[in-house]
């Protein structure tokens, strides 16, 4: 007889399985789930080598799915300066950390400070170049501002990148000058900051190197860390240059995963996958290369998305596209959806999701592949006539799931009534059009069940109430973190409920939220996350 390596029993086992909902008993066997039972009789021995758990009637749930988190971004800005608002109010400060950091860091290092906020700073002006300098005249410094849109570099970071008062604005972006003499005042914006820094969007070869790799591993190490212990064993990582993909199938070919990875790869490197004919959704079950990212439009929080209708306080303003033409768009979408990878879309307003929708229904029109299954990210402010193209399609959408938390003050002055049907879960479900879990992470935050109590009440932490219309029973909220997130990524047959054969990710939580006061959800604490068999996550010894 069979003997498994871990058998879990006197539990309350909610699987997100309609076959079979509850359970009390789960075996376990190479990573994958042998057997469930409404007792404790697997009619399985235990061999000498099972371990044997007994979770005293707590709550196991299939591990959750982050389909949209940035888990790259968040693991390096550990490797990053912390300039935000919250650790710093002046120029004064940002210098004496930059000099702190200068005498910290190897020669030629780069000091890559993030989160300033040129709005909290005493002194009332722009941190420059000549600030920068000051402190730090030989180490190349680059301090990116909290928008992620700007960035200011010193003398040494303008000269590694060929910059100098002769140089010209790039195409979308520009470099910023003393008004009076011309001079670069170490002021980069929008293209001119990307093709800098940014490798995910950048046209050219990036000035500032990304980490090393074996730096990039620890970091990455931390991170998975952080989110396991969030009962997080899944995710998306939104924003995937190829140099972070080859650090997760390192990481995974040398077996020290402990989160699985679905990989959303920024549409300028579709050409490297074309060159290579690589088809999407390969990998395996740690790592998949399954979408391809395109940012249509701007950011909720940031009043950047394209709508129809334009802002409550200004209805001039729109908001912003990033890509105008609609057949430029199309092109891409054939090209991603040719390629057999998913087009994951962000598109926030409305008129930047008539647009991916119109892209969509062409490919799919040209060339005919079963289920394609095409993303809209965040897919934020809809309309009934959107929904109904959406669910013609099998377009998915991956809303945020804790805004109504974290950005409150922001909804109404800025959306008015509109922020009722914003992150609309229940119409989605309505129309036919599966929602899948989006944190947004580091944006947004990362707490699984804080988005699950967002999903079911709808209210900001002051107790408001945004689109009560739009609320989702506790078992569906889930199911956007388990069944649907899985889903997002077509890994639906392997993951995200407890069922036989399937992957053995769950976790096990402190109180069980069927029986928990629906506004305190976010506050219930993870025990324990299992990922493939394995314990990643324990309270007791963390
Ligand atoms: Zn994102």
């Amino acid at each position: 007889m069979l003997n498994a390596d871990l058998v879990i029993r006197n539990a309350r086992i909610r699987t997100m399985d309609p076959e079979r909902p509850e359970a009390r008993s789960i075996a376990i066997f190479n990573g994958k789930i042998l057997a469930l039972s409404q007792d404790d009789d697997l009619g399985f021995t235990a061999g000498p080598d099972t371990d044997e758990l007994d979770l005293a009637g707590k709550t196991v749930l299939p591990g959750f799915i982050d389909a949209h988190e940035h888990l790259s971004w968040f693991a390096e800005s550990d490797l990053k300066l912390d300039l935000s608002a919250n650790r710093v109010n002046s120029l004064t400060q940002i210098q004496d950390l930059i000099s702190e950091q200068t005498r910290l860091s190897k020669e030629g290092e780069w000091i890559r400070g993030f989160g300033y906020d040129d709005t909290k700073i005493v002194e009332g002006r722009c941190l420059t170049r000549n600030d920068l300098d000051w402190v730090a005249p030989n180490t190349p410094v680059i301090v990116i501002h909290i928008s992620g849109h700007w960035a200011v570099v010193n003398s040494r970071a303008l000269e590694l990148g060929n910059l100098n008062r002769n140089s010209k604005d790039p195409e979308g972006g520009s470099l910023g000058r003393d008004p009076e003499t011309g001079r670069l005042n170490g002021i980069l914006l929008e293209m001119a900051m990307f093709n800098f820094a940014e490798p995910s969007l950048a046209v050219t070869e990036t000035v500032v190197p990304p980490f090393p790799r074996d730096v990039f591993m620890k970091a990455l190490q931390k991170a998975t860390a952080v989110l396991n212990a969030a009962g997080i064993t899944g995710v998306g990582d939104a924003l995937c240059t190829p140099h972070h993909l080859s650090a997760y199938l390192e990481q995974a070919a040398r077996g020290l995963l402990t989160l699985r990875i679905n990989t959303i790869v920024p549409h300028t490197f579709l050409s490297h996958f074309e060159k290579g004919g690589l088809y999407g959704g390969w990998g395996n079950e740690w790592v998949r290369a399954a979408g391809i990212k395109i940012i249509l439009d701007g950011a909720i929080s940031g009043r950047t998305a394209a709508m129809k209708n334009g802002y409550e306080d200004n209805a001039d303003d729109h908001g912003l596209l990033l890509i105008e033409d609609q057949f430029m768009l199309d092109n891409l979408v054939q090209r991603i959806h040719d390629m057999g990878y998913q087009a994951c879309i962000h598109a926030n307003g409305d008129l930047a999701i008539e647009m991916a929708l119109k892209a969509i229904e062409r490919a799919m029109k040209l060339t005919n592949r079963p289920d394609p299954r095409h993303r809209i990210e965040h897919c934020t402010m809809i309309d009934d006539r959107l929904l109904e193209r959406m669910a013609k399609l099998g377009v998915m959408a991956l809303p945020f799931s804790s805004y109504i938390w974290q950005h409150a003050e922001k909804l109404r002055p800025f959306y008015g009534d509109r922020a009722d049907r914003m992150f609309a879960h229940k119409s989605f479900l309505d129309a036919g059009i599966i929602p899948a879990a989006g944190s947004d992470h580091p944006v947004g935050l990362h707490s699984a069940l804080l988005g699950v109590q967002c999903m079911v009440t709808r209210k900001t932490p002051g107790g408001e109430v945004i689109g009560e219309g739009e609320r989702l029973s506790l078992n569906e909220a889930f199911k956007v973190y388990t069944t649907y997130a899985a889903h997002a990524s077509r890994e639906e047959k392997i993951k995200g409920s407890l069922t036989p054969g399937r992957l053995a990710d769950m976790v096990v939580l402190a109180e069980d939220p069927w029986e928990s006061d629906p506004d305190e959800i976010g506050r219930i604490n993870v025990e324990m996350t299992i990922v493939n068999g394995q314990i990643v996550y324990d309270t007791e010894s963390a």
